[in-house]
C-alpha cells in the first residue's frame, strides 16, 4: 500500500504530514474535549429529549422550495440583472437591480396612465361577488398575460409575521379597472418570479396604499421589484389631508367601512374565511378610484409659486415621492453578535421602567442572563424559522433572567405567568411557553446555570446540538444555511483537508513558490469526485463523499449518478450558480479562491493588512471574517502586491514612513551630546534595526571561534554596527543578545528561541524579560522614522531576520493556509485549542509591534485616524483597503453581502420596520 519507490520524497513528505496531522487532531481533541467539558456533559445526557415539536408539525412554508431569505445571518441577495455595466465593481455591491430605470422615472415620472384612469367612474365602482383566485401556475400566466396589456393596477399584500422568522407574503390582492385578483402566494411561492416583469416595468403603473412595506416584502419573498409605483399615501401627504390611512380614504372616497383589525389575521389560513376574502380584495378594488380622485386633487392643486403652466407639479411631485420608496432594498438586520440588540434593549427598557423591575435585578448577573436568553431565542428563532416573540416574550426573557429557575415547571410556571398579560400583534393563538421552549428546556436550564461558557461557545453548540449531523431539529431551506455558517458539521466535512493544510505549513515558510503551489494543489481527487444538482438537474458544486452521504441520510438528496456518485437535492437550495454569488454557492464552494475560483489549493488572505487592523479600536475588529478570504496563490500574489504598493502611498500620504530607519541605545542616549531632537539626529546616530539584528547575531553565533580571515572583515563591520548602537563603547556578549531583541516582540523572541534553537545566555531570563519589556516602552520614543519610507527588502509584519534574508522570492509571508473553522467571528479554533490560547489573537497583536515589520507604520496611520476622523476615519480607511483588493483582482467568487462599503453598520430609515430598536423591541409592525 506504501507510495512507488518512484517518489520516495513524497513518501517522506506524506509521513510527516499525516504524523503532524495525527498530533494536531490529537491537540484539538483533547482542547475541545476540555473547552467544552460543561457542555458536552450536559447534552450527551441520555434523558436530554431527541426530538423537536418540528418533526410533527408542518408549517406552509416548509413547502418552499424557493426560498430567497433565508433566517442565515448573511445578508440578503438582491436579483442581479445582466447589465453592460456588470464587469464594474457594482457587481460586487448589492444594489437595486432596477436603479436606473426608477432614477429616470423619478427625475420623469410617467403619468401618462392619468389619461386612463381619467375614465374612472364611481358608476361602477361597487365591489361585485366575483374575483379570480389564482392558485396555479397557468392561472398566475394568464394574471401576467393580462397584466402586461394594463395601463395601472393596484396592489396590496398580507403578510404571516408570527410562525416566521422573517415572515412571508401570504397573499396579493390585485385589481384592474375590471377584475379583482386573490394570488396565493403560499402555493405559488416558488413561480411568483413570473410577475416580476410587469411590477419592473416603467409603462405600467403600480398603484399601492402606503407601499412602504410592501416593496421590501415583494423584493424579499419573489426578488419582485416595483418600478413606477403611484402611492396613494404619498398623495394624501402632498395633499395634506386630515388622515392618510387606507381606513379614512375608503370612506371618504368610496362611502366604504373596513375592518382594520383583520389585518392581523392569520392569513396563512387555507381556505381563507369569506370575511377575511372581502377585506383583502376590499383593501385593492377601490385604490384605483381612489387614485383617480387623488390625481385630480393633485392636478388642481396650485400654491402661490406655481405657474399655470405647471399644473402636474404636485401630481408629478406625489410620483417622484412614491417611486423613491421604490429605491428601498430589503437588507437582513446584522447584529454584531446574535440577540445583542434585543438584549440591550431589554435591559436599557428594565433600566428606564424601574417601577416595574427592582433596580436589583439590573445587575451584571441578571444582564448576562438576558444575554443568554436573547442569543438563544435568536438562534432557535432562525432554525425553527419562528418569529422571536413566539418563541419567548420580551417579558419572559426578563422573568427568566431574574429569576434564573432550574426546572422544567419553575420554567414553565415563570413564562406562562409573565405573558399573561401578553397582547398579540397578530391574532393567531399564543402559546405560552412555546413549543420551542416547551421541546428545548434543556437549553434553558443549561443557559441559566451560572457556568462560565462564553456566549460564543454556546452559540456554536446550540447550532451543533440542534441542526448539526445528530442534530434533534430538522433542517429546511430557512436553516440551511444557517448551519454551513457556523462551519460545523457539513459545510467543512474535510477535516483532514483542514491538518494538511495545517501540518504543511512549517514546510511552506521556507519553499520557493513552486513548492509551495505544489504542495497545496495536490489535493486528492476524492475532495473533487462528487456531485451536487439541484431539483432542476444544474450543476450546484463538487464535493467529498461524506458530504454526499450526508445529504443521503437525511433524505434531503437522492443518488442520480454512481461513477462519480452524484446526488440531486430535494430541497431547492438557495440560489445558483448562475445568481453568482449566494449562499449556497458559497457554502458549497466555499473552499475556493475568491479572485479567480480556483478550488485546489487556497490561503487566507487579510485584505486590511494586520499592520494597521492590529491597532483598530476593539469595537472595529469584529467584521474579520468579512476581510478574510480565501486566495490561491497566484492572486494572493496579486492582492499582497497591490496591498504593499498601497502601503507606500499611504505611508507618503500620511508621512509615516514604512520602517523604523533608526535605532540608538536609550539608555545611552543621554550620554551623546545635545541631540534632543531624535528626528534631527536621526542621520548621525543610530543604526537600523535590522542591520543591528543580523550584525547582533552573526557576532553571537561566530563570536567564541572567530571565522577565517576573509570574514573578518565582515564581522568587524557588523561590530562597528552593534558599537554604533551603544554610541560607540565597547560591547560584551550580554550587549550582543540585548541587541538581538531590539525590537524584537515576545512572540518573536519565542519564536526565535525555539526555532534557531537559540538560548539566550547571558541574559537572565527573568531580567531581560524585564528589560526587554522596558526597551518597548523607550523605543518607543527613541526610535526615529527615515523621511523616505521605502526600503528596498519588504518585510511581513512578523518576519524575522533570517526569513527576511531568505525572502527575495514574492514574499509569501502572511499566507496562512486556510482553516475553515477560522472563518466566522464564532472563532472555533480558538476554543478547540483551549482557554489559555482564547485571547491569542489579541496577545499576538499586542506584541507584534516588531520594529521589523511595518507595526510602527501602521500604529501611527491608525493613531493619526482615529484622532482626526474617530471610527469613521478607520471605516472609511478599510474601504480603501477593500477598493485596492477588488481593484487589483476583480474577484468573481467573493461571498455573499461582501461590500466594499461594508460598515459594520446598517442603515435603516428612520421609519423602516426593520429598524433594530423597532424590532427589537417587539413593536408591532403597524401602519
Ligand atoms: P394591510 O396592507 O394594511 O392589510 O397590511 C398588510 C400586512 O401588514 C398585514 O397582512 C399584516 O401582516 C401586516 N400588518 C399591518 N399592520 C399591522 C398591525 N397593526 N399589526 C400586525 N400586523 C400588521
Ligand atoms: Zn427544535
Ligand atoms: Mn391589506
Amino acid at each position: 500500500m506504501g507510495p512507488s519507490a518512484g517518489a520516495p520524497s513524497m513518501a517522506v513528505d506524506k509521513g510527516n504530514v499525516r504524523a503532524a496531522a495525527l498530533l494536531f487532531a490529537a491537540t484539538c481533541f483533547f482542547a475541545l474535549a476540555f473547552s467544552i467539558r460543561f457542555i458536552k456533559q450536559f447534552f450527551m445526557n441520555p434523558k436530554r429529549k431527541k426530538s423537536c415539536y418540528l418533526n410533527t408539525e408542518t408549517k406552509p412554508q416548509y413547502a418552499f422550495k424557493r426560498v430567497l431569505a433565508d433566517s442565515s445571518y448573511s445578508q440578503f441577495k438582491h436579483l442581479k440583472l445582466d447589465t453592460a455595466d456588470s464587469h464594474s465593481n457594482e457587481e460586487y455591491s448589492n444594489l437595486h437591480p432596477y436603479k436606473g430605470e426608477i432614477s429616470k422615472l423619478m427625475k420623469n415620472p410617467n403619468v401618462g396612465f392619468l389619461e386612463f384612469l381619467d375614465g374612472c367612474e364611481k358608476g361602477n365602482l361597487e365591489m361585485g361577488g366575483s374575483y379570480t383566485s389564482v392558485e396555479t401556475e397557468p392561472q398566475l400566466r394568464e394574471l401576467v398575460e393580462v397584466l402586461s396589456h394594463e395601463r395601472v393596477f393596484a396592489v396590496d399584500t398580507e403578510q404571516h409575521s408570527f410562525r416566521s422568522f422573517l415572515g412571508f407574503t401570504a397573499l396579493i390582492q390585485i385589481s384592474t379597472i375590471s377584475q379583482d385578483y386573490l394570488v396565493d402566494t403560499i402555493i405559488l411561492h416558488d413561480v411568483m418570479g413570473l410577475l416580476r416583469p410587469v411590477f419592473a416595468n416603467p409603462g405600467i403603473c403600480k398603484v399601492f396604499h402606503g407601499a412602504d412595506n410592501d416593496v421590501l416584502w415583494l423584493q424579499r419573498d419573489f426578488h419582485i421589484y416595483v418600478v413606477n409605483l403611484f402611492d396613494t399615501a404619498k398623495a394624501c401627504d402632498i395633499l395634506s389631508k386630515p388622515q392618510r390611512s387606507l381606513a379614512y380614504l375608503l370612506e371618504t372616497y368610496c362611502g366604504v367601512a373596513t375592518n382594520k383589525l383583520l389585518q392581523r389575521e392569520d392569513w396563512r389560513q387555507r381556505p381563507l374565511p369569506e370575511e377575511m376574502i372581502q377585506y383583502a380584495r376590499t383593501d385593492a378594488h377601490y385604490l384605483l378610484y381612489i387614485a383617480c380622485c387623488l390625481c385630480l386633487e393633485l392636478k388642481q392643486q396650485k400654491n402661490e409659486n406655481s405657474s399655470p403652466g405647471d399644473k402636474l407639479h404636485f401630481l408629478l411631485e406625489a410620483s417622484r415621492r412614491s417611486n423613491a420608496t421604490c429605491l428601498q432594498l430589503f437588507q437582513k438586520d446584522i447584529e454584531v453578535f446574535p440577540g445583542e440588540l434585543a438584549a440591550s434593549s431589554i435591559v436599557s427598557r428594565c433600566l428606564n421602567d424601574q417601577g416595574n423591575v427592582p433596580s436589583s435585578l439590573c445587575d451584571t448577573k441578571f444582564q448576562e442572563h438576558v444575554r443568554r436568553l436573547c442569543l438563544w431565542r435568536d438562534v432557535m428563532a432562525r432554525l425553527h424559522d419562528e418569529s422571536l416573540r413566539f418563541v419567548l416574550s420580551e417579558n419572559a426573557v426578563i422573568a427568566l433572567a431574574a429569576k434564573t429557575p432550574t426546572t422544567e415547571t419553575d420554567i414553565h410556571s415563570i413564562i406562562s405567568e409573565a405573558d399573561l398579560d401578553v397582547e398579540s400583534s397578530t391574532l393567531v393563538p399564543i402559546q405560552s411557553p412555546s413549543p420551542v421552549v416547551c421541546f428545548h428546556f434543556e437549553d434553558l436550564i443549561f443557559l441559566l446555570q451560572g457556568n462560565t461558557t462564553n456566549l460564543d461557545n454556546m452559540f456554536q453548540q446550540f447550532i451543533q446540538q440542534h441542526l448539526g449531523p445528530n442534530g434533534s431539529c430538522p433542517l429546511s431551506a430557512y436553516n440551511y444555511a444557517l448551519l454551513s455558517k457556523t462551519s460545523l458539521g457539513l459545510a467543512n466535512g474535510s477535516s483532514s483537508n483542514r491538518n494538511r493544510f495545517r501540518a504543511s505549513k512549517q514546510v511552506s515558510k521556507k519553499a520557493s513558490r513552486e513548492l509551495f503551489v505544489q504542495k497545496f494543489s495536490c489535493k486528492s481527487p476524492v475532495y473533487h469526485n462528487c456531485k451536487i444538482y439541484a431539483n432542476d438537474g444544474r450543476l450546484l458544486c463538487y464535493c467529498d463523499r461524506r458530504k454526499l452521504e450526508w445529504y443521503l441520510n437525511r433524505n434531503l438528496a437522492k443518488l442520480v449518478e454512481h461513477n462519480p456518485a452524484s446526488i440531486m437535492l430535494l430541497f431547492e437550495p438557495k440560489g445558483r450558480p448562475e445568481d453568482e454569488d449566494n449562499d449556497f454557492y458559497i457554502q458549497s464552494k466555499k473552499n475556493i479562491c475568491v479572485g479567480c475560483g480556483e478550488g485546489n489549493h487556497y490561503l487566507r488572505y487579510r485584505i486590511i493588512p494586520s499592520c494597521y487592523r492590529m491597532h483598530f479600536p476593539e469595537h472595529l475588529k469584529s467584521h474579520r471574517s468579512h476581510d478574510i478570504v480565501l486566495l490561491c496563490v497566484d492572486c494572493h500574489e496579486i492582492a499582497h502586491a497591490a496591498a504593499e504598493k498601497y502601503k507606500r502611498q499611504v505611508a507618503a500620504e500620511f508621512g509615516i514612513p514604512l520602517f523604523v530607519r533608526k535605532v540608538v541605545d536609550f539608555d545611552k542616549t543621554h550620554n551623546v551630546p545635545a541631540s534632543s531632537s531624535p528626528v534631527g539626529s536621526s542621520e548621525e546616530i543610530g543604526v537600523s534595526p535590522l542591520h543591528l539584528r543580523t550584525a547582533a547575531m552573526a557576532l553571537l553565533r561566530h563570536g567564541p571561534e572567530m571565522p577565517p580571515q576573509r570574514r573578518e572583515e565582515l564581522m568587524q563591520s557588523f561590530k562597528q554596527i552593534v558599537k554604533t548602537y551603544y554610541g560607540g563603547r565597547e560591547i560584551s556578549d550580554e550587549d550582543l543578545e540585548r541587541a538581538l531583541l531590539i525590537g524584537m516582540t515576545p512572540h518573536e523572541r519565542r519564536r526565535f528561541e525555539k526555532k534557531r534553537g537559540y538560548v539566550f545566555k547571558h541574559l537572565k531570563r527573568e531580567s531581560n524579560t524585564g528589560a526587554n519589556a522596558s526597551k518597548g516602552e523607550t523605543l518607543d520614543s527613541s526610535y526615529t522614522y527615515a523621511t523616505e519610507a521605502v526600503e528596498k527588502q519588504d518585510y511581513d509584519d512578523s518576519v524575522m531576520v533570517e526569513d527576511a534574508e531568505v525572502s527575495t522570492q514574492p514574499s509569501l509571508s502572511n499566507i496562512e493556509p486556510f482553516t475553515a473553522d477560522i472563518s466566522e467571528s464564532g472563532n472555533l479554533l480558538n476554543e478547540m485549542t483551549g482557554p489559555s490560547n482564547v485571547r491569542d489573537t489579541s496577545l499576538k497583536h499586542e506584541s507584534k509591534l516588531s520594529l521589523l515589520g511595518h507595526g510602527p507604520h501602521g500604529k501611527q496611520v491608525v493613531e493619526h485616524l482615529l484622532k482626526e476622523y474617530g471610527d469613521d476615519g478607520v471605516r472609511e480607511f478599510c474601504q480603501r483597503w477593500r477598493q485596492v483588493f477588488v481593484e487589483a483582482l476583480h474577484p468573481r467568487f467573493l461571498p455573499a453581502g461582501w461590500d466594499v462599503m461594508h460598515s459594520g453598520k446598517r442603515d435603516f430609515g428612520e421609519f423602516s420596520v426593520y429598524k433594530p430598536t423597532k424590532k427589537a423591541s417587539g413593536t408591532a409592525v403597524s401602519r
